[in-house]
């Protein structure tokens, strides 16, 4: 368990967080543990807490914290996290972040969180930019060809669409809840002396050097 690290991953839709977890994972070595994929695969091996967070599913329920918790330290005592692991979308509450410190403290393990910043013009600008065809389906993206937003397919000449989920309304929404929940989780973890603030508003290469440079650190 020498120099056991595990990385908290923070950042909003569209900051590039899952690309930066995954590229990290693969230099690390490490696993990257979505909370999705860990209740998934808990179900698919049906152990005891994948049939408890199954009944609260099928009704519809948000899994409670505490079972989150249950299955996060299920994954982590892994034979493939002994060096330590990649966390995305876990913890989302103060009490997880609690349980996660109290947790690692007892395995003698390293927590290192890495928020990536994006402001919320830019953000807003990223995820705005898909633009579908109603009538072929195929997809554009206004950030690499300025003239995708009003314009038309180039396969059928129809009038592209915004889905509802893809306006700019509805991103500044969910990034507001994100920024609710997320801010006292940034404070937690600044408090800590574990939290580093990463500019995501570069090249992917770029802010993955920088992460890489903070890890180290
Ligand atoms: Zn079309």
């Amino acid at each position: 368990m020498e120099n056991r690290v595990v990385i908290v991953m923070l950042g909003p839709p569209g900051a590039g967080k899952g690309t930066q977890a995954r590229m990290m994972s693969e230099k690390l070595k490490l696993p990257h543990i979505s909370t999705g994929d860990m209740l998934r695969e808990a179900l698919k091996n049906e152990t005891e807490l994948g049939k408890k967070a199954r009944t609260f599913m099928e009704s519809g329920a948000l899994v409670p914290d505490e079972l989150v918790d249950e299955i996060v330290a299920e994954r982590l005592a892994g034979e493939d996290c002994r060096g330590g692991a990649i966390l995305d979308g876990y913890p989302r509450s103060i009490p997880q972040a609690q349980f996660l410190s109290a947790l690692l403290e007892k395995d003698n393990t390293r927590i290192v969180t890495i928020g990536i910043e994006v402001g919320k013009q830019e953000l807003i600008r990223r995820l705005s930019s898909r633009w579908t065809c109603p009538k072929c389906g195929k997809m554009f993206n206004a950030n690499l060809d300025a003239s995708v937003a009003g314009g038309k397919c180039d396969q059928c000449g129809t009038a592209l669409v915004q889905r509802k989920d893809d306006t700019p309304e509805v991103i500044a929404e969910r990034l507001e809840v994100y920024g609710r929940t997320t801010q006292p989780l940034v404070r937690y973890y600044q408090d800590q002396g574990t939290y580093t603030a990463i500019d995501g508003a570069r090249e992917v290469d770029d802010i993955f050097k920088t992460i890489m440079t903070g890890i180290a650190g």
